[in-house]
């Protein structure tokens, strides 16, 4: 990802970190140690997952697709009302071998059990979002954060994350407009401005959301209605409009923590946005400041959405990033067959360019973009092998690779 492809190529890895980048010849030359013959595969980076929830691993197969967002969220309420903590623990430690059985080396995950994280020892690169939810206590909206952030800040330290060029441990990640009132928003937006913490929301998901509050009306409408969530802010705005006007001012700046780079990205990753009016392409024209975008294709099937508006939003120079969601709707933690479901609904994206969806791009979005999601000296060592021929387009050929991944080092560690 940082240049052509190099065949007959090698990596020298001192530690935790990539140190040289070449030709085997060359590399072999400048570089003393143990060499690891990979035979015919390509190296790559490592896979970021941008969006996902570990904690519903054991919901695989659990659910089929509903009639409706609406009952797909009262069917996953009635799943969870059976789990324990411990059913938790070991849902999300079998989310995490899978993720890395399939080559992800990096996930930012949603929980909902922030104080289950110090129980937890992932074995890959882990950015922890904590999800938050206050429609049922919104008296209570500032303890739940607070709570949550003593959490996030008991996560277990991973010390090459932390020495990594930026990047960021943890964030903030109020669940949805419908479930998170806009106090917490507010309070969310203000905790990332003062302390440079990574934020992430579900965003115009659903039709049903779009109708409840474009519409006031619609199944969702009614569901949220009756658990007492006050709907004065449904009838007029889309979802896009309401969060623009939440997170005020164009929100705060994704700023990496140990470089200055001047951009206009926000530290907002917004998951999904599906559901766009015209209205809602002409505020996102006219705003500067740019939020990341992660799109999880199969998920998106299960739910039958309405197609995802990948060239506009592309074109409206938005970082668009491929998640997998969570296994209550989709069936694996594949990233290679998220890229292959995207690349069905998109056929004209190059297979590079969805590669990047699940390398540079979330990197960038998780402010890694110095440290990770490229083979580049002093980046770190998170590298995955697939089998290659090197017959046909390379980028093609990762993108149909499916199964296990045969080969993985997270950190310079196999
Ligand atoms: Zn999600």
């Amino acid at each position: 990802m940082d240049g052509a492809p190099i065949e007959n190529g090698a990596v020298a890895v001192s530690g935790n970190r990539i140190v040289d980048v070449g030709r085997f010849d060359d590399i072999k030359t400048r570089n003393a140690g143990n060499t690891l013959d990979l035979g015919e595969q390509v190296l790559l980076p490592g896979l970021i997952n941008a969006h996902c929830h570990l904690d519903y691993t054991c919901l695989r197969g659990k659910i089929p697709p509903q009639k409706s967002f609406t009952e797909w969220i009262r069917t996953i309420n009635a799943e969870k009302a059976t789990l324990a903590p411990k059913d938790y623990i070991a849902s999300i430690n079998e989310g995490f071998a899978e993720a890395k059985r399939f080559g992800t080396t990096t996930i930012a995950n949603l929980t909902v059990f922030p104080e289950l994280i110090p129980q937890i020892q992932p074995p890959v690169r882990t950015c922890w979002f904590s999800e938050l939810i206050d429609i049922r206590t919104p008296e209570r909206t500032n303890e739940l954060v607070d709570r949550a952030i003593e959490s996030l800040g008991r996560a277990r330290p991973e010390p090459v994350l932390s020495e990594a060029k930026g990047g960021a441990q943890w964030g903030l990640a109020p669940h949805a407009l419908f479930t998170a009132s806009s106090n917490l928003f507010r309070w969310c937006e203000n905790i990332s401005r003062r302390d440079n913490i990574l934020l992430t929301t579900h965003l115009a998901e659903s039709r049903e959301e779009m109708e409840m509050f474009r519409d006031a009306s619609g199944p969702l409408y009614e569901f949220i209605k009756s658990i007492g969530r006050p709907m004065d802010d449904c009838g007029s705005k889309t979802p896009l409009e309401l969060f623009l006007d939440l997170i005020g001012n164009g929100g705060s700046p994704n700023r990496p923590r140990a470089i200055e780079v001047n951009r206009p990205y926000l530290s907002w990753i917004v998951a999904h946005l599906n559901e766009l009016t015209e209205s809602d392409f002409e505020l996102l024209k006219r705003s500067n400041s740019k939020f990341q975008v992660v799109h999880c294709p199969r998920s998106h099937n299960y739910f039958g959405h309405s197609p995802f508006a990948f060239d506009r939003l592309r074109s409206l120079g938005f970082n668009v990033c491929l998640g997998t969601d969570s296994l209550a709707s989709n069936e694996s933690l594949s990233l290679f067959a998220e890229m292959r479901a995207f690349q069905k609904e998109t056929p004209s994206v190059s297979a590079e360019e969805i590669f990047q969806m699940v390398t540079v791009n979330p990197a960038r979005a998780l402010r890694y973009e110095n440290a990770l999601g490229q083979i580049r000296s002093g980046f770190g060592a998170d590298l995955i092998a697939v089998p290659c021929s090197g017959s046909t387009n390379v980028f093609e050929q990762i993108i149909a690779f499916g199964g296990r991944v045969p080969w993985v080092m997270v950190s310079g560690k196999t």
